[in-house]
């Protein structure tokens, strides 16, 4: 006997999963230049240099035992005063060592962070779509449940009066992700503004707090002159999850944080809930050569000329032919809605002609397809046609 729920999020791949398998197989018979695959968020900017003479410094300079040994559970002291004091720099807030606990990746990050602020099993956490698949398997595996508020499909910004119908006295947390996954929002200052004072007015109401939980892993891929609002500084209960994954393009060290700052109401005591939360899933002690390398890269800034140079061609190119797509700010995905009307149709009839784009329906938009746009951009200019074929086959 297994556990019924392990055994049916290990048996049945994400659909995102299985297409980039599928993709692999296809490249596999059919070669690198007959398939695009556009499936994966996995970054097709190498790590910066910097990192990667960090990585060859440490090994060859720092003592073997310190650099493969175990960490302090929340990270080592050099990482947290490293990324306490960049986030200190680059934000108005003073942040600690002490707010920070490390984790692997940002999935470790929502997942420790949901498993703190569940109550019990009436426990409900929000997410906007479009939402990152993966967050319903989060806010369950931690003992709560997903509840999801339908897009705002001009935008992708908030409809606040569906939010606000959402919202109970079972509400713990609201789940930000700006830049988002994957329609490539980024939420303005003047969401961030009505968000927060949605969520404080509710709090009042039901007299507890509800919490802002901002995802962040692609905090920094931000195209031309957008910034993205540092949610603390608009909204106290705001517990961070960010990632090196995307924006130093190492998505295989699995490494990223929780951050608690002070602002939150009695923050010691969620962050050594996070903390439990962590040894709970058995994440203490992130990597502890990658700890090493971020503790000097914490401040290095990502290439994104390649993503840029994509993202134009594709909305230019895509929205020419006829298909509607917000313009996305930030991350590396575009979010297009199918010409068909249902995005599973339009995924097929793409992945016949080996262009593999993911249906929107795990997203919470089913009319919808994205396309990870993180590819050389040959792989772009080849899929081109094949779009247009698409679209002028309706
Ligand atoms: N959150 C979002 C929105 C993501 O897109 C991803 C990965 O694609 C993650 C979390 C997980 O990131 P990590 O690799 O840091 O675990």
């Amino acid at each position: 006997m297994v556990n019924k729920k392990s055994y049916g999020l290990g048996s049945q791949r994400s659909s995102i999963r299985e297409l980039f398998e599928y993709g692999r197989q296809r490249i596999a018979v059919a070669g690198y230049d007959s398939v695009c695959d556009f499936s994966l968020g996995n970054p097709s900017t190498p790590a910066p240099e910097q990192v990667r003479k960090a990585f060859s410094d440490i090994l060859e300079n720092e003592p073997p035992v310190a650099v493969h040994g175990y960490t302090s559970a929340p990270g080592c002291d050099e990482i947290r005063r490293a990324i306490a004091s960049s986030l200190t720099n680059k934000f108005n807030m003073d942040i600690r060592p002490e707010n920070l606990y490390i984790t692997c990746g940002a999935a470790a990050a929502v997942t420790s962070v949901l498993a703190a602020l569940t109550i019990d099993n009436q426990s409900e956490f929000i997410a906007v779509a479009p939402f990152f698949p993966e967050y319903r398997c989060f806010a369950e595996v931690a003992g709560g449940s997903l509840k999801v508020v339908p897009a705002d499909e001009t935008d992708f910004q908030i409809d606040f009066d569906e939010l606000e119908k959402a919202i109970n006295i079972n509400t713990q947390a609201v789940l930000v992700n700006s830049p988002n996954n994957p329609s490539g929002a980024v939420y303005s200052a003047e969401t961030v503004k009505r968000l927060a004072s949605l969520l404080a007015a509710k709090s009042a109401e039901y007299g507890k707090p509800i919490y802002i939980v901002a995802d962040e892993p692609y905090r920094e891929l931000v195209y031309g002159k957008v910034s993205v609002p540092f949610i603390p500084e608009y909204y106290g209960n705001t517990i961070v999850c960010y990632s090196y994954s995307k924006k130093l393009s190492l998505p295989g060290e699995r490494v990223g944080y929780a951050l608690v700052t002070n602002k939150v109401e009695e923050w010691k005591k969620v962050f050594d809930a996070v903390a439990g939360s962590a040894r709970m899933f058995g994440y203490v002690c992130a990597p502890s050569l990658i700890q090493r390398v971020i503790a000097r890269c914490a401040d290095i800034q990502p290439d994104l000329r390649v993503y840029e140079r994509n993202r134009n061609l594709l909305y230019a190119s895509l929205t020419e032919m006829g298909y509607f797509c917000a313009k996305p700010d930030g991350a590396f995905y575009l979010f297009v809605k199918s010409p068909a009307g249902n995005g599973n149709d339009f995924s097929e009839a793409a992945k016949k002609k080996d262009v593999l784009i993911v249906p929107g329906a795990p997203f919470g938009c089913p009319d919808f397809v994205r396309i990870a746009y993180c590819v050389d951009t040959e792989v772009c200019e080849r899929a081109l046609p094949v779009f247009g074929e698409i679209i002028n086959s309706k």
